[in-house]
């Protein structure tokens, strides 16, 4: 949906002929449909270069969900960095009527971009599906936990069996603004520096994760995949409706209302100069030894890593 305000009638602050159709508060910018398709491609470019994101010779597994960001991703992708290959991937949670629209979409953007795309069904996977997960109490309130802990492992996993150099994730600028404000809330700046536009990793068989969408906002995504005609999933899913994430996004866009610009400045300032003092103090402190998993080889932190003990806990509880 695009923004369409009454006051919006003049012309295009870039190209001054066409008229104005998306209004940026943050940027102070109107700006006509062209001149906007243009601005959110030349920005994830910009991105894609800032932080040395992609090399020519890499091999990109992407997460398509089959939601906004990894649909409006993938296209971006294709149209700045023709060169580079990609993979998708797409975890089939097993959410009734969610998982299936999602499935679906992904499928007609594979298609449409004609990348290759791998299906993970997690059912087949874990033995249950994350609608199996939500209904016992011990996971209902962590189901978000769950369900990310379960495509992060899925993302490495098929990623480092694949032969891709890189995993690259639609996570934008209100997740991730989102998810530092509560670090910070919190005072778990150990934490908050892990989150990064590319994050490099800590085992063999962990990628390097990058997020080119890091700058832009969910309304940008959005309004740039429905002038695409991207297909993309507009059901929620009914789990994570009420979830942590979704209510600090809401308070983010409070703030952002009465203070334009503001999740640029949080990021920017978390990137640029709370990291490069608080990554000293990590290196210092790390208490962490990462290992191999005794039972699959993935990384992990003790004897077993967190996804076996995950499936050894649902074997019991469920008696798959
Ligand atoms: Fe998974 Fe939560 Fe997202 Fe639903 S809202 S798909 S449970 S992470
Ligand atoms: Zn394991």
């Amino acid at each position: 949906m695009v923004e369409h305000d009454a006051k919006l009638r003049g012309t295009c602050g870039h190209c001054h002929e066409m008229a104005e159709l998306v209004r940026l508060n943050y940027a102070k910018l109107s700006l006509c449909e062209s001149c906007f398709l243009k601005f959110v491609e030349r920005k994830v470019d910009r991105t894609i270069k800032a932080y040395k994101m992609v090399k020519r010779d890499d091999v990109l597994l992407l997460a398509l969900s089959g939601g906004k960001d990894s649909s409006a991703l993938l296209h971006i992708l294709r149209v700045v960095a023709p060169e580079v290959k990609i993979m998708c991937l797409h975890v089939d949670l097993g959410i009734p009527s969610f998982s299936q629209e999602c499935r679906k979409r992904a499928e007609e953007m594979a298609r449409r971009e004609g990348v290759e795309l791998t299906i993970m069904d997690l059912g087949e996977f874990l033995g249950c599906t994350i609608s199996d997960i939500a209904f016992l109490s011990d996971y209902r309130r962590r189901i978000c936990s769950v369900c990310g802990l379960a495509k992060r492992y899925i993302m490495n996993y098929v990623g480092s069996t694949r032969g891709a150099t890189k995993i690259v994730t639609g996570h934008n600028l209100d997740d991730v603004t989102a998810i530092l404000w509560d670090f910070y809330m919190t005072g778990e700046l150990l934490e908050a520096v892990k989150i990064q536009p590319v994050t490099q990793p800590l085992h063999v068989k962990s990628l390097p994760r990058i997020k080119p969408l890091i700058e832009l906002t969910d309304f940008e995504i959005k309004t740039y995949a429905d002038l695409k005609g991207l297909p993309y999933a507009s059901a929620q899913c009914s789990l994570g409706r009420e979830s942590k994430l979704n209510r600090r996004k809401k308070l983010m866009n409070i703030i952002e209302s009465s203070r334009p610009g503001f999740k640029h400045t949080l990021l920017k300032s978390h990137v640029k100069r709370v990291t490069p003092l608080i990554s000293k103090v990590r290196l210092a402190s790390e208490p962490y030894s990462w290992t191999s998993c005794a039972r699959c080889g993935m990384p992990s932190l003790r004897d077993l890593c967190r996804m076996c003990r995950l499936k050894d806990e649902l074997q019991l509880k469920l008696k798959v």
